[in-house]
């Protein structure tokens, strides 16, 4: 814990870890950062915070950090410290020439969700605008890209639909694949606040979490189903609400598309929908479903809030579609105390899809296919662009492997630790002639890189952030980019140094070009911003004050739109040789691959992943709590130590991914979401043994 002195002045800045975007006083005494107190202001937090926002910021001064450029031409050469300039110079060079050697199509990028809306902007830009290409994603990819799927497909935006505090509102609650009290701790707060006040809470989770043993709490069931089976389980909470005529037809017929309705409707009637075909599928008590259903059903407000453990599967989009569909059908939609709530788990998951980081998508969700958005963007930027979609990341790795892409620019994301089948994702970057990586501190992707460029933490830009419930918040400088560089402006010397010019003094610049073209955003300035304090999307014309609900009067397009959401088993199965299904999570004073926390006091709390088996099977493998345990999957191999745990049920064992020593992605394969690719970290067939001390 850094605390010492007294400030001599504070500046309002917003916090760097989760989707709910607290905001805080950083008190300052000089550069140094004396404490961060949560402020009061905040409309995401209104004075509220967690340990990680609160306590974990001291990563930034780190001795680790990275504060002079590096190059090398090789990675089997050590690295040489060289100038911004050597460095920028040396990149733009070793793009050109990949190029001029494999095609414009072979080099592409990576923003961040960990950077600013200004920041991913500009990166997709440059790949649009310099690379001539759209080889452009965004580490959302491996999160919540299904989220922008299956809401854009079902309700026309790729976003959640409410306020945090509009869950003060409901009267039954649905959490899925979710643990809000360790994930979004400030969120889970509000949560318990409600469900303390009577509401139901409806928990759709293969493990057992917190939220469950709120104190006080009442009507509460889990449906502790088995992993893979998410989909399964929506239908029939559908079937249950159609079969009983419980839908809202009044919402239906006015706000939804009848034929797809209709379609949907026969659909989920089929037997197979049923709760007790569904019983045998989610190994959950046909009776708990049917209850579960008529809760979410005939409550005023019913609420649905979904994490991770929706969106990374085989059928992430699927099971989002199959959210929307319910909630649609009960009329849970466009007032407060409802709505379908995507909660994010990076502080700007919601802005780098916002801000056109998808190959396909341009800002605002412009397909790159639509001729009048694109000419927009080509009379505002100067340049032809390209019409056709460009490479996500597992394409960019598996194009890496055939010898076609040869060159990336990754900022803010630790590929190598964070994506699924390490050894894959390694030989990929290996076989790259040139891999510029733009971070803070020396990360496992930073091993494969021939430049390596400082990146700035969030007390060292100006910028804003957009969380969860689409608050645009902004982000200020408190102190110094140890490197020199906010990261912004090394994406404008990189573009200036390939020949595309890019002329911005400050992000509010940036913004101002982004409302431009963005039509969600017309009405977004840092003008705004400084007036309201925060301001959610849309905000134009319409929205003059932004939206903190959507879809009030009718959907972006026009209708609502009920998807087919047919169960496919995915092929991640528990076998002889795999008996067990690994899912995996996060707690609290850890974050993701753990980069940041790991730097800070947090550490002290949780210093290594374990592997959560139930007692049942720790017993049939002679294991004890402590033993290390081998564990192997299609994909490879890694050890942890056992905690015997009753929070999953048999059959099920659970890890954490914060530290990059126990390998966890080293087995998580390469299965992912048949629309949008996002990786099934959520279902892994393993087999668990006993092993002596590594
Ligand atoms: Fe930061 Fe999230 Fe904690 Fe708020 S809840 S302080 S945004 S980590």
């Amino acid at each position: 814990v850094i605390e010492q002195g007294q400030p001599d002045h504070s500046v309002v800045t917003t916090c760097a870890y989760c989707g709910v975007g607290c905001s805080f006083k950083a008190e300052m005494k000089g550069e140094e950062v004396i404490r961060m107190v949560p402020y009061k202001g905040g409309k995401a937090n209104m004075g509220h915070s967690c340990v990680k926002g609160r306590f974990a910021f001291g990563y930034a001064t780190h001795k680790d950090r990275i504060t002079e450029p590096m190059i090398r031409d090789s990675i089997d050469q050590p690295w040489k410290k060289v100038s911004w300039e050597e460095a920028i110079e040396f990149s733009a060079r070793r793009l050109q020439e990949t190029q001029t050697k494999y095609g414009r199509e072979s080099i592409g990028g990576i923003t961040s969700s960990r950077c600013t809306n200004e920041e991913t902007y500009l990166v997709q830009k440059l790949i649009r605008a310099a690379f001539g290409n759209n080889n452009t994603d965004t580490c959302a990819r491996v999160c919540h890209s299904p989220t922008g799927y299956g809401l854009k497909v079902t309700m026309g935006e790729a976003a959640g639909t409410q306020t945090f505090e509009s869950v003060l509102q409901s009267d039954t609650v649905l959490v899925m694949g979710a643990n809000p009290t360790d994930a979004h701790p400030v969120f889970g707060s509000l949560l318990r606040k409600r469900l303390r006040q009577g509401a139901k809470l409806i928990v759709i989770d293969p493990r057992s979490i917190d939220l469950l043993k709120t104190p006080h709490l009442g009507n509460a069931v889990h449906l502790q189903l088995r992993p893979g089976t998410n989909v399964a389980m929506i239908n029939a909470l559908a079937h249950v609400i159609v079969s009983e005529g419980l839908e809202d037809a009044d919402f239906i017929s006015k706000r939804c598309d009848d034929d797809n309705y209709q379609r949907w409707r026969a659909f989920i009637q089929q037997p197979e929908n049923s709760p007790e075909a569904v019983e045998e599928v989610t190994g959950v008590a046909a009776s708990d479903i049917r209850k579960a259903a008529l809760w979410f059903a005939e409550a005023g407000n019913s609420a649905i809030y979904y994490g991770l453990g929706v969106t990374e599967h085989s059928q992430g989009s699927t099971t989002v579609m199959g959210i929307a569909n319910l909630a649609m059908a009960t009329g849970n939609i466009g007032r407060e105390g409802v709505g379908v709530n995507p909660l994010r788990g990076q502080n700007n998951v919601q802005g780098s899809c916002d801000m056109g980081s998808f190959p396909h998508d341009l800002p605002g969700y412009q397909h790159v296919a639509d001729d009048i958005a694109r000419a927009r963007f080509e009379a505002r930027w100067g340049v032809t662009l390209d019409h056709e979609p460009g490479l996500r990341i597992p394409n960019m790795f598996d194009s890496a492997l055939a010898g076609e892409f040869k060159g990336m620019y990754v900022q803010g994301e630790d590929i190598a630790q964070s994506d699924p089948n390490t050894q894959h994702v390694e030989a990929a970057l290996e076989a790259l002639d040139i891999l510029i990586v733009q971070d803070i501190f020396l990360n496992e992707t930073a091993k494969f890189a021939h430049v390596l460029l400082p990146g700035s933490t969030f007390l060292e830009k100006d910028g804003t952030f957009t969380n969860a419930e689409r608050r645009i918040n902004r982000v200020r400088k408190v102190m110094t980019p140890l490197g020199g560089k906010q990261d912004w402006e090394v994406t404008v010397m990189l573009s200036n140094a390939l020949g595309y010019p890019m002329d911005y003094k400050h992000p509010s610049e940036i913004m101002d070009e982004i409302a431009e073209l963005t039509p969600t955003f017309t009405g977004v300035s840092y003008q705004k911003l400084e007036e309201m304090g925060s301001i959610q999307w849309p905000c134009n014309e319409e929205f003059p004050d932004g939206s903190p609900t959507m879809h009030v009067e009718d959907f972006p397009i026009g209708e609502g739109q009920f998807a087919v959401t047919q169960y496919v088993p995915t092929s991640e199965k528990s076998t002889s040789r795999f008996p067990l299904l690994l899912t995996t999570g996060r707690i609290l004073s850890q974050y993701n691959v753990g980069a940041q926390t790991r730097r800070t006091a947090n550490q002290a709390w949780h210093d290594e992943d374990i592997l959560e088996i139930h007692p049942a099977d720790a017993e049939l493998r002679g294991i004890s709590d402590g033993d290390w345990l081998g564990i192997r999957s299609r994909a490879g191999d890694t050890v942890m130590r056992a905690s015997i745990s009753e929070r999953m049920q048999p059959g099920v064992v659970y890890t954490t991914f914060h530290h990059p020593g126990s390998g966890a992605n080293v087995i998580t394969t390469d299965s992912s979401d048949w629309a949008t690719n996002c990786p099934e970290y959520k279902v892994t067939a393993v087999q668990v043994e006993k092993v002596s001390q590594p």
